[in-house]
């Protein structure tokens, strides 16, 4: 019929440009991805590693494209970042997890909720609000929540960032500084922006018990986070040698393959309904 053929060729044609652009510009791309839900939460457990109980999880985002394909966050974040889409990454993301983990927190309101934020989200107030209204109201209480900011990226501006995480606190959230020693901050972002937490890179827990400064590292990390009374989690654990270094130096949380990888809202609910039993 000739209105089954203009459906087929309207079909076609839709293809078509949906291909060509998929070639010509990635950043449509991405945003059409944004909006069509594509982006999803991974969750990636934190253990207590003293009691061996599930404390938490940090939330890593995985694009799962309409034919199934998961892309990991390596190839699209920079882009998300560098255009400026990261802002309706990070929102839409914290509310697809928020809907998928609610429920844990009528039997485990001491859940923690970690989410990677970028430098540039420290620079205004816009996540300030936008982490209250995502959580405001739900049973998820804003003292759960934690954002992640890397020390990868250079923070512009050190003053306005520390009054956007004063302005975080002042809510309940905690903020962590990830990926440290490994960046630009150095001591100065531990000493200048009032962080709740540290996180101990990968770097340096793969390096433990095969080179010596990288121990010196870590107790040097420990140490000021005890003097300073910031928490410490180590990231990118891989073996019971490292969870044994990291316990008897004074490390209380970890996360990493030992423990699990980062795993989809199904199975990371099944984990918590297994491990969350008191
Ligand atoms: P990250 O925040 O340092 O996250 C830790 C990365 O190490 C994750 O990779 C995680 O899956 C991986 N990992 C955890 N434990 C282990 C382990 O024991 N061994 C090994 N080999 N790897 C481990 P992933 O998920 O590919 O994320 C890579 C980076 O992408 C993250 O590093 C983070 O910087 C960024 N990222 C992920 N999700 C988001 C997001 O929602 N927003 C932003 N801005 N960045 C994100
Ligand atoms: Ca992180
Ligand atoms: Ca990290
Ligand atoms: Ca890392």
């Amino acid at each position: 019929s000739r209105a089954g053929g203009l459906f087929i060729s309207t079909l076609i044609f839709a293809l078509a440009l949906s291909t060509t652009r998929r070639r010509q510009d990635p950043v449509d791309d991405l945003r059409a991805a944004i909006d069509a839900g594509e982006m999803v939460p991974y969750y990636q457990p934190v253990m207590d590693i003293s009691s061996g109980r599930l404390i938490g999880c940090e939330v890593l985002v995985r694009w799962r494209r309409p034919d199934g394909e998961v892309v990991p966050p390596s190839s699209f974040i920079p882009l998300a970042e560098t255009s400026g889409l990261i802002f309706e990454l990070t929102n839409r993301l914290m509310r697809t997890a928020r809907d998928e983990v609610a429920a844990v927190y009528a039997t485990r309101p001491s859940l923690k909720l970690g989410f990677n934020a970028h430098a540039d989200h420290f620079l205004n107030d816009r996540i300030v609000a936008d982490v209250e209204q995502v959580f405001g109201g739900s049973p998820i209480r804003l003292s759960q929540i934690m954002l992640e900011v890397t020390e990868r990226a250079p923070l512009a501006d050190l003053n306005e960032a520390r009054r956007t995480i004063a302005a975080l606190q002042a809510l309940g959230v905690k903020v962590a500084i990830d990926d440290v020693g490994t960046g630009h901050g150095g001591l100065n972002y531990l000493l200048k922006l009032g962080v709740d937490t540290i996180k101990i890179d990968k770097m340096f827990i793969d390096a433990i018990g095969t080179e010596r400064y990288s121990n010196a590292i870590i107790e040097t990390l420990v140490e000021l986070s005890r003097t300073m009374k910031i928490d410490v989690i180590a990231e990118g654990v891989e073996t019971f040698d490292q969870v044994e270094y990291l316990r008897s130096h004074g490390v209380h949380m970890a996360q990493g393959h030992v423990f699990a990888p980062a795993l989809p809202g199904g199975a990371f609910l099944d984990l918590c309904e297994a491990m969350c039993r008191d």
